[in-house]
């Protein structure tokens, strides 16, 4: 029987009597200015740090300190050979080849171009609305057997998921079969 990675038993039932709680919201005020923790911008404003962790890129929505469009716009993805993945660690030290020239004419074209400014959006749990619930990690092929295929792109709490993984396998067939280990 293949070792369940996923949702323990331990886990299901630890939710189940209670032993585990929901996350509760932590004070969240919409009206309330927020601030980059990574730049310290206001909401409205840019970020203040040239690709702060949290901008996003004005040409493909993805987070600009690790997209591809600096060397797309600027004519270098021949320089890349092969491309790098677009993800991690290979992106990480593919990006100091850009040389403090290239660096500045990327600037000039994202200011042209004009930058997205900083507004906060809160993670929501798509089941049952907490904000900002922990991250957690699920290998892509269970997210991807338990989570309808309309939904696979939202966040979810981890108590949430928990409770779909426990659900499903209890009514259905379970991915991994039923685990006796922790
Ligand atoms: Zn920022
Ligand atoms: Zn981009
Ligand atoms: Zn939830």
């Amino acid at each position: 029987m293949q070792r369940f990675i996923g949702v323990s038993a331990r886990e299901r039932k630890a939710l189940m009597d209670g032993s585990i709680r929901r996350t509760r919201n932590p004070p969240w005020n919409p009206c309330e200015r927020h601030t980059c923790e990574g730049c310290g911008a206001q909401e409205g404003e840019l970020h203040r740090v040239f690709g702060c962790e949290d901008e996003r890129c004005p040409f493909c929505d993805g987070q600009l300190l690790f997209c591809l469009c600096c060397y797309k716009k600027l004519g270098l993805l021949d320089r890349v050979n092969p491309p790098p993945e677009e993800d991690g660690l290979a992106l990480d030290s593919f990006t100091e080849v850009l040389t403090a020239e290239e660096q500045c004419a990327w600037e000039a074209i994202l200011q042209q171009h004009g930058r997205i400014p900083y507004i906060a959006y809160p993670g929501v749990c798509a089941r049952c609305g907490s904000l900002m619930p922990d991250p957690f990690m699920v290998p892509d092929e269970e997210w991807n057997y338990y989570i309808q295929r309309d939904q696979q792109g939202v966040v979810l709490c981890r108590a949430c998921y928990v409770l779909i993984v426990h659900w499903i396998d209890s009514a259905t067939k379970p991915f991994y079969g039923v685990s006796t280990s922790d």
